[in-house]
């Protein structure tokens, strides 16, 4: 049978080699590109009735010349015409910009079609479209589609081009959806929903041929996803730890605290999917401060027990310092060596630091994605544990598999993630989730104040630290320029050193050398500093329990996500603790977001909101979303859609013999070409 796409794009009549170059600037190389280029939006030439037309709308009449058209000059090169009509049994004047070669042909009789906008208070249409009787264009009368183009290629080149490729292999486009659940859905034929698509008819036809497209994006893509989920789990290529569960228990036992039921059951869960002989793909959920670094640390303490050794990876250097502190702390005893390994440590620690780990004489390395570049060896990683850092992504796995290793992961965030999300980023994973604060931690305060109220922000600050707490001052984001949002920051911890013991306020921004930055760090942590002036390099993971004020200046410019983060920098110990927004925003959404943070604590009621005044694409901020890219389904306003495609995917997959059956070959061959079979025990 025919495959579109390995199909040449000059297999379609009128694309040559150099038009077939121009496509693929546009992402089209095959021929099932093409097709499958789907219009943005149309455009709606249908003609309507002028009584339903409102102000300022573009419209296509049907219009019959009635007066002689009026031509008038402006300079050498622009000109209007103007002519009365009647459309609709109105009359109406119709006028055309810089086409002087028009007059000629509106004749008095003469019936037309005419798109432009109108405008209803001088019963005037400015025309951009015309069409004479017995043009051969003929769009009046039509929907037509609009794509996205660019450089050389132009809207009518594509869209003849697409017509001609839907001519010459519609026919050939394969249904991939089976029988028995299109059947189920009311699906129409793919070949027609494409069609329809690309030359819609104006029917109700339109609306079904989209409903159709969009429940194949889905089901394809869960198919993809649970397959490889399933795949996965049935290898058995992992590592099978082996430890004493006594040994791990008496660990726990010797923490400064009581595990929380949530912290106890998720350990529960990983550790079980450590001995399990396939490996370990495991989302930790858990909003900020609910504890998940020690759920970490005993993750990490059975890997090294079982032998192995452990990575955890962490988006700063702040807090790759701060986490093999306490991971130090906690290990120490038990002998475990922990090392530290970013991109600041001079070449000579750092080759030290890779020896030591090639060796086996680290048993627990911290450290940014430093963690896994080429050079970096190991003598045998079993766990890998990423904090804050999206996604561990398929990418990363197989750098570490092409070094011999195929490492349980750990993926932990403190941004919980919508349903909707959940189910599309990450439907690949086992997902845990921490449901409960450690006890004895009370709810922060939050206020919004607007900059007019300075002064009592410095009182209130002067009474925390007079109490003996903490305070942060996150400055102002200046997203386009680092430079000046560490101008922010120093501007900001000179005024505050005017009002406040200035030997008691410290600094901390980006561009500080990280020794610098690790010992401005340490100072806070041990409560020499009572007040860190910041830029939001401490947004993730910092943790100092004895901090209980946080105060953000111009909060609107920040997400609702990371000032949800922000403030969960505090309210970490038995104290009370008040985050403090500072701002005038201009906009709705600006006031929407502080209204959200007063209104609750709940991260994920707070993210939530975040989708929803954000929309997907932005959640997770720009690139490493590991979002997939749906052609035409938005996963937020298709979501039931979604939820039916996961669960007929499922139903599917669960057949023991859909991999051999006949009917499903077309569908096992796509899943091989997306590589999800690739190393299994399935091929
Ligand atoms: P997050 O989930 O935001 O990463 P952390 O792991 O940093 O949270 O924990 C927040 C604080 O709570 C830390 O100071 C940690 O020591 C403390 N903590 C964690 N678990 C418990 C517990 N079960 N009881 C009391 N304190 C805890
Ligand atoms: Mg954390």
């Amino acid at each position: 049978m025919l495959d579109l796409h390995t199909l040449p794009l000059t297999s379609v009549t009128g694309v040559g080699p150099q038009k077939a170059k121009e496509l693929a600037a546009l992402g089209i190389t095959s021929v099932a590109d093409l097709l499958f280029y789907f219009p943005f939006r149309y455009e709606d030439y249908r003609i309507r009735d002028l009584a339903e037309t409102a102000d300022g709308e573009k419209v296509t009449l049907l219009a019959k010349v009635v007066g002689m058209p009026v031509l008038q000059h402006f300079g050498r090169r622009k000109s209007r015409i103007t002519c009365k009509m009647t459309a609709d049994s109105l009359m109406i004047t119709a006028a055309w910009f810089n086409q002087p070669f028009l007059r000629e042909r509106l004749v008095p009789g003469l019936e037309l079609t005419i798109t432009g906008k109108w405008d209803a208070r001088r019963r005037q249409m400015t025309v951009s479209e015309t069409e004479f009787p017995g043009s051969r264009k003929a769009q009046g009368g039509t929907v037509q589609p609009v794509y996205s183009v660019g450089g050389p290629i132009t809207q009518k080149w594509i869209r003849k081009v697409i017509g001609q490729a839907l001519t010459q292999y519609a026919p050939a486009i394969p249904e991939m959806v089976p029988a028995e659940i299109a059947a189920q859905r009311g699906m129409i034929p793919r070949r027609e929903a494409v069609i329809e698509i690309h030359q819609p008819s104006g029917t109700k036809q339109g609306a079904l041929a989209r409903e159709c497209l969009v429940y194949e994006e889905l089901f394809m893509f869960q198919l993809k996803l649970q397959a490889y989920r399933a795949v996965s789990r049935n290898r058995k290529d992992g590592v099978a730890m082996k430890f004493d569960m006594e040994e791990v228990r008496r660990f726990v036992r010797e923490l400064p605290f009581t595990l929380t039921a949530s912290q106890k059951q998720v350990i529960a869960e990983i550790l079980r999917d450590l001995q399990a002989p396939s490996s370990m793909n495991r989302l930790l959920q858990g909003d900020v401060g609910s504890g998940k670094t020690v759920v970490a640390a005993v993750s990490l303490y059975a890997a090294v027990r079982a032998g192995h050794q452990g990575a955890l990876m962490v988006p700063t250097e702040i807090l790759a310092e701060q986490h093999a502190r306490s991971l130090t702390r906690m290990f120490e005893p038990y002998g475990i060596t922990v090392g530290l390994l970013t991109g600041s440590l001079t070449d000579k620690r750092r080759r030290d630091m890779i020896a030591s780990m090639r060796m086996g004489l680290i048993d627990v390395v911290v450290g940014t994605h430093a963690l896994i570049q080429e050079d970096v060896e190991y003598r045998s990683l079993g766990l890998v544990v990423t904090d804050e850092q999206h996604r561990f992504g398929v990418q990363q796995r197989s750098v570490l598999r092409h070094k011999g290793f195929n490492p349980d992961v750990l993926t932990m965030t403190a941004t919980p993630i919508p349903r909707t999300l959940a189910i599309t980023a990450f439907g690949d994973m086992d997902v845990s989730t921490l449901r409960e604060l450690p006890g004895g931690r009370k709810p922060i305060e939050t206020y919004w104040v607007k900059h007019d109220k300075m002064e009592r922000v410095i009182g209130f600050i002067q009474r925390e630290l007079g109490e003996g707490r903490q305070a942060y001052v996150i400055c102002p984001l200046i997203e386009e320029s680092e430079k000046l949002d560490v101008q922010n920051a120093i501007d900001v911890h000179q005024q505050l050193c005017a009002v406040l013991p200035p030997e008691k306020v410290g600094l901390l921004h980006g561009r500080m050398p990280a020794a610098e930055k690790d010992d401005v760090m340490r100072r806070y942590a041990a409560g020499e500093l009572g007040l860190l002036v910041s830029t939001t390099v401490i947004e993730v993971g910092v943790d100092v329990p004895n901090a209980t004020l946080m105060i953000i200046y111009d909060a609107d410019r920040f997400g609702l996500s990371q000032l949800h983060q922000l403030r969960g920098r505090v309210g970490r110990g038995s104290h009370q603790s008040y985050c403090i927004l500072i701002a005038d925003p201009k906009s709705e959404t600006g006031r929407e977001r502080m209204k959200a943070m007063t209104e609750t604590n709940d991260g994920f009621e707070i993210s939530r909101r975040d989708l929803e005044l954000r929309g997907p694409g932005d959640f997770f901020g720009t690139k490493q979303s590991g979002l997939p890219e749906f052609r035409l389904a938005d996963m937020v306003a298709d979501f039931e859609t979604l939820e039916q495609a996961r669960d007929d995917a499922a139903q599917l997959l669960a057949q023991d013999d859909f991999w051999v059956r006949p009917e499903y070959a077309a569908l096992v061959r796509y899943l091989k070409q997306e590589g999800i079979l690739g190393t299994g025990i399935l091929d």
